[in-house]
């Protein structure tokens, strides 16, 4: 399914407008070309103890389906396996959900969405936050779980690159910043992800506001950090506790859970190092499922939470309800 940038359909109109036959061209928006229409509440709220936990949309990807997604399963796995979760077969649902935590002390964002700058049809986090009454300007710490631009385009003004959270402290872990950072990386990895690595190397070591944090540790009142690489190679998820209750934010600890969490040894090319990324999904899924956790997914079924059990050899998650 072709789907038009906002930029095809200015062309378009601009086109039809040149050509003078303005009326009778049906011009397809980027919303309408899209399958999944977005949530009629765009935001979704619950409680870990005092701590007010927002979930909040910014989109979604209808990633179409390719051979190579898997290394270990093909497309019709892929498809069987969808299918087996409720959801879609048609292209792999991949929604964008940052999370954000209201501690009472601190506005705390998981991840920052892709700023409008991965998928046409995606960037309404901020939007979002404010139909669900948080101020995006009064956020003080945005929690990084890795480098990928999903998570840290929302950091950056789209064409200049301009900080866009300059108040807010940015906690990243240090093994991802070291591996992103290091301008020796741009040589060895592939060459479509050296764009990546050149715009981290153009705003990461410039911004005063980025702290770095190892393994798992107490990175601010109620909120841990889980090492769990893979994904990438410091990949973080977040432990999120009060009054007695609490939460994993996983991040992409799971990736897309239809398929990382039900066949957590399918290796996808979404993982950087497969073997790594599958040990830390599992040491992870065991931790909640054992402590009987609650789990939010960036990519997982809106309104980006659920519950984990134990499914033979992988884990079943039951999303909360839409
Ligand atoms: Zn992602």
């Amino acid at each position: 399914m072709p789907l038009l940038s906002r930029r095809d359909v200015i062309a378009s109109a601009a086109l039809a407008a040149a050509l003078g036959v303005g009326a009778p061209v049906t011009l397809i928006t980027p919303a309408q070309a899209q399958k999944t229409p977005p949530p009629a509440t765009p935001f979704r709220r619950f409680a870990v103890g005092t701590f007010e936990c927002t979930a909040v949309y910014d989109g979604i990807w209808e990633k179409p389906h390719d051979p190579a997604f898997i290394k270990n399963a093909s497309v019709d796995d892929v498809k069987r396996a969808l299918r087996a979760a409720g959801q879609t077969d048609e292209f792999v649902p991949i929604p964008f959900i940052p999370l954000v935590v209201s501690t009472g002390r601190d506005l705390v964002l998981f991840d920052a969405g892709t700023g409008g700058q991965v998928q046409p049809t995606a960037g309404t986090l901020l939007d979002n936050m404010k139909e669900a009454g948080l101020d995006p300007g009064k956020i003080t710490t945005i929690m990084i779980s890795h480098f990928h631009p999903d998570h840290i385009f929302g950091l950056m003004e789209k064409g200049s690159n301009a900080a866009l959270f300059p108040n807010a402290e940015i906690v990243v872990s240090t093994a991802e910043y070291k591996f992103w950072t290091d301008p020796a990386v741009i040589e060895k990895l592939p060459e479509a992800r050296r764009p990546l690595a050149k715009r981290i190397q153009s705003t990461f070591p410039a911004w005063k506001n980025v702290r770095q944090v190892d393994g798992e540790m107490e990175v601010a009142p109620g909120i841990r950090s889980i090492a769990t690489p893979g994904h990438t190679p410091g990949h973080i998820a977040f432990h999120i506790a009060s009054g007695g209750e609490q939460m994993i934010y996983s991040g992409d600890t799971f990736y897309q859970p239809a398929l990382s969490l039900r066949t957590p040894h399918w290796h996808g090319s979404f993982d950087q190092d497969g073997p790594l990324a599958e040990k830390s999904r599992r040491a992870l899924a065991d931790r909640i499922v054992a402590d009987k956790v609650p789990v939010a997914g960036y990519h997982f079924p809106w309104p980006g939470a659920g519950v984990l059990e134990k499914d033979g050899s992988g884990y079943a998650l039951t999303p909360a309800k839409a």
